[in-house]
């Protein structure tokens, strides 16, 4: 995967480097921080190591007992699942929306128990998933919100940004993703009584973060935690990726929408095509086509493959998966992600020059018409 480059990565991660502080929690780290609590109106950001670490962060913070319960949709990465299994919570798996191919919002209530601390939805191809259904099953139920938006870092849902969208949210700034420093992400806070328990956590358990700011002269062993930060460097890196962003984004725009043209009139042979519904503004993540049948899938798979362009199957719903199946995964009937899984390709997508988009657009076209 290619990691586009703009302006000013060399020239920040050149500046981060004769600054000569390179652990986490330095200048480039705290430039980010403003960036992201200020352009995305989020309470608060810590730079992570990851999307998945964000994650563990978020499950430490729901302080759940093991047993505890925790629903999301089968159709993610492992990391939406593992984070809080490590606590020992149990997932419970909920099927999946045919359009935005997010939870559906619709079959969370029935799955709320006397156990259940977290909701985990995830916002597919940069879709936010329906949050106000989500957020008030979880304010009357007095339930946890995580949002896990890896995929939507600036997408929008009813004029407010991913992120910043529930109790708790996590970004990711990996080479797949939109907006990458390599490897990377962010915990996004939107409820004051995580602030300063987060920074113990992120900083090994310890109240360093209080010694940083003045109120303290010797830091001390507060909390559990793990070393959560991002190294300053890389940080350098994501900041000017950050300031980027607009430009970017425009970019995946362009080729989301010519996928979008070139695979239009296929829908009358029942090809669908990723919609974006109203009131969201996506990031344009990903493209994804599903296909009726799941031999017609497969042989657009091998055409493509023949012709050296490569699309990609997307999740093993974790509820089917190795692991997924050790937690009681096989008890589940989840028709629409089943599938889905059987029939949907991720078309390539990253920043490609005017010539790569037109021939990734005819060859995928010409694939796709000849399985239809
Ligand atoms: C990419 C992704 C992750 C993991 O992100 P990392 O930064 O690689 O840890 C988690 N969840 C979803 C939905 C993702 O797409």
């Amino acid at each position: 995967m290619k990691v586009p480059m703009f302006r000013d990565e060399k020239k920040y991660l050149n500046e981060a480097f004769d600054l000569g502080y390179h652990a986490g929690a330095g200048p480039f780290t705290g430039k980010c921080h403003t960036f992201l609590r200020e352009r995305f109106r989020i309470g608060k950001a810590l730079l992570t190591t990851s999307c998945t670490d964000a994650l563990e962060m978020a499950a430490l913070l729901v302080d759940a007992k093991p047993g505890d319960e925790f629903i999301l949709p089968s159709y993610t990465f492992s990391s939406t699942a593992t984070a809080f299994v490590l606590r020992g919570m149990k997932p419970v798996f909920v099927d999946i929306r045919e359009d935005t191919l997010n939870i559906d919002e619709k079959l969370v209530e029935r799955n709320v128990t006397k156990k259940t601390r977290a909701i985990v939805p995830i916002h597919y191809a940069g879709v936010p998933a329906e949050m106000d259904v989500i957020n008030d099953i979880a304010r009357r139920r007095g339930i946890t919100v995580v949002e896990d938006a890896a995929q939507a870092v600036n997408s929008t849902y009813h004029g407010r940004y991913a992120g910043a969208l529930a109790d708790l949210g996590a970004f990711s700034f990996h080479a797949t993703k939109a907006y990458s420093c390599g490897e990377g992400g962010a915990l996004c806070m939107n409820r004051e009584e995580y602030f300063q328990r987060s920074e113990f956590l992120w900083e090994k358990g310890t109240d360093r973060s209080l010694v940083i700011k003045g109120l303290k002269n010797k830091y001390h062993w507060v909390d559990v935690g793990s070393s959560f930060l991002l190294s300053d460097l890389l940080a350098a890196i994501l900041l000017a990726q950050l300031e980027n962003m607009d430009e970017i984004q425009k970019r995946r725009e362009k080729l989301y929408r010519a996928y979008g043209e070139s695979f239009m009139d296929l829908e009358e042979k029942g090809l669908r095509l990723p919609v974006i519904p109203p009131g969201i503004e996506s990031n344009f993540h990903a493209f994804f086509l599903v296909f009726p049948k799941e031999e017609q899938r497969d042989r657009f798979l091998d055409l493509a493959l023949e012709r050296s362009v490569s699309p990609y199957i997307g999740y093993i719903p974790l509820h089917s998966s190795p692991f997924g199946t050790t937690l009681g995964g096989r008890e589940y009937n989840l028709s629409v992600t089943d599938r889905i899984a059987k029939t949907v390709v991720r078309l390539p997508f990253y920043l490609m020059e005017d010539g790569e988009i037109e021939y990734a657009c005819a060859v995928l076209r010409d694939c796709a018409e000849r399985v239809l």
